[in-house]
């Protein structure tokens, strides 16, 4: 059983790993990785060994967003059976403690998501060939869909979270800033729920041109076009929503002008310390909130998948075989040629 393992700063492996599978229990089900997604936090490890305080002290299995085929289930297992085609949730909940009882079990107090190196030992990630996992963890998709969109359902997920952290979206006017994977989903996401006008920007002509065939209404290149969003910022401001997608500290403070009074800030990308102007927060009653993981928003990202309501077929820019990981986190790494890059196990 080969597994893609990081070991320290662009040292990448394609090897058998240290720790052996473990026996399936009677709840889980033993499932073959057919596609693997590279997420914007394994290029963090990949090239920084980690992000924040977030570091790399083992070799650690990379990966979690994935999907494969159902080998084996367990006596217990009910929902899913031999032979399922499934997208496998990374988010392990212990279930018990006071966050996962009020329901909030992306903030689980023993949470075990998947190649992560916030905990010690190091929760191994699903980039190998067979990975067993939690039948709670596992949601068949329908034949209509490939396994590389099945493997979209946890960026997806993330997107749709950070949409329900925005509120109600019916007519509302959306900015969103920083046209990567979870740009793109926030886009396709907040349509589904109901937002008329999107606006998108980016530094980047290639994450531009598939946003648009993710359709939103205007896109503006900040990085040729540095007033692009000035005509939005007439009276106090237009939009009713920023998804701020890109972790660029003048992507933020750059769209406070075009939030109307009382617009919502839905802070989604990572990168690190920002100094906010507090009396423009104030003023006009700007909404600030975070936005982490998701939970029960990823049984909701295979089902809109399952029913044809999002298309994530676009994002899908490669596919290499496993053994080629280090070219595919490269390629994964250039935003002018590669959206979302996926690895191929079988
Ligand atoms: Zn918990």
């Amino acid at each position: 059983m080969q597994a893609v393992v990081i070991h320290a700063p662009h040292d990448l492996r394609v090897e058998e790993p240290q720790a052996p599978l473990t026996v399936q229990g009677p709840d889980e089900v033993t499932v073959r990785i057919e596609r693997g997604g590279i997420c914007g936090s394994d290029l963090h490890y990949y090239h920084n060994g980690g992000f924040g305080t977030v570091r790399l002290q083992q070799p650690m299995i990379l990966g979690h967003e994935v999907a494969g085929k159902v080998e084996s289930v367990g006596a217990n297992v009910k929902r899913i059976a031999t032979g399922d085609r499934v997208a496998i949730s990374p988010s392990r909940p212990c279930g018990a403690c006071q966050f996962c009882q009020r329901g909030s079990q992306a903030h689980c107090e023993d949470m075990k998501f998947y190649g992560s190196a916030m905990r010690m030992p190091h929760i191994d990630g699903a980039f190998r060939e067979t990975v067993i996992a939690n039948e709670a963890q596992c949601f068949a998709v329908l034949p209509s869909l490939s396994a590389g969109e099945a493997a979209m359902a946890e960026p997806l997920a993330v997107a749709l979270h950070a949409v329900n952290r925005a509120g109600p979206l019916v007519g509302r006017r959306i900015l969103i800033t920083g046209s990567g994977p979870i740009g793109a989903l926030c886009a396709a996401a907040a349509r589904r729920a109901g937002a008329t006008e999107i606006v998108a920007t980016d530094v980047e002509v290639y994450p531009l041109q598939i946003m648009e065939q993710i359709g939103v209404d205007y896109l503006f290149n900040v990085e040729q076009h540095e007033d692009a969003l000035r005509s939005f910022a007439h009276g106090k401001g237009t939009f009713d929503v920023l998804f701020e997608a890109s972790g660029n500290a003048a992507a933020l403070l750059g769209a406070l002008d075009t939030l109307r009074p009382g617009a919502t800030i839905v802070q989604v990308g990572l990168g690190g310390d920002v100094t906010v102007p507090m009396n423009v927060i104030v003023a006009k009653e700007l909404n600030l909130k975070g936005t982490f993981r998701f939970h029960e928003e990823f049984e909701t990202a295979v089902d809109m998948m399952n029913h044809g309501l999002i298309d994530v077929s676009p994002l899908i820019t490669q596919t290499l075989a496993f053994s080629q990981a280090e070219a595919a986190f490269e390629l994964a790494s250039d935003r002018t040629q590669a959206m979302k890059v996926q690895l191929a196990f079988s």
